[in-house]
């Protein structure tokens, strides 16, 4: 695997992310939009509108959160240290990559971390 190989993929990854990015900002205003208007003509389904406003935060909160990867992603790309593992500060494999862009670990260490996860309960000691 060449640099230039690894910085053509980068670039392409780069646009997906960016695609993916205005993606998720155009979605989220439109679950806004849709789902937060006010019922002003009466309240026969009151818990039905509860539960919209439910589904549309929990929505929101999921695509939030991939945004902020998608942003730590390409500010990583501006500064020349995309792709490097966070723990162990390899290069992350390509194809991880490409199917997880914003992935910020290489597989390892990110089933280190999640083993450590599961690991993790009250009874220490
Ligand atoms: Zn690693």
């Amino acid at each position: 695997m060449t640099k230039l190989t690894r910085q053509k993929t980068i670039t392409s990854l780069q646009a997906i992310l960016i695609g993916r990015r205005d993606a998720l900002r155009l979605a989220m205003e439109g679950n806004f939009d849709d789902l937060f208007i006010p019922d002003r003509h009466d309240h026969g389904d009151a818990s039905a509108e509860g539960n919209g406003a439910e589904i549309a935060s929990q929505l929101a909160e999921v695509e939030s959160r991939e945004l902020i990867y998608i942003e730590v992603a390409l500010e990583r790309i501006r500064d020349g240290n995309y792709g490097i593992c966070e723990m162990c500060e390899c290069e992350i494999d390509l194809a991880r990559l490409q199917a997880l862009p914003y992935a910020s670990l290489c597989l390892p260490c990110q089933r280190e971390v999640e083993k450590g996860l599961r690991r993790t309960n009250p009874q220490v000691g």
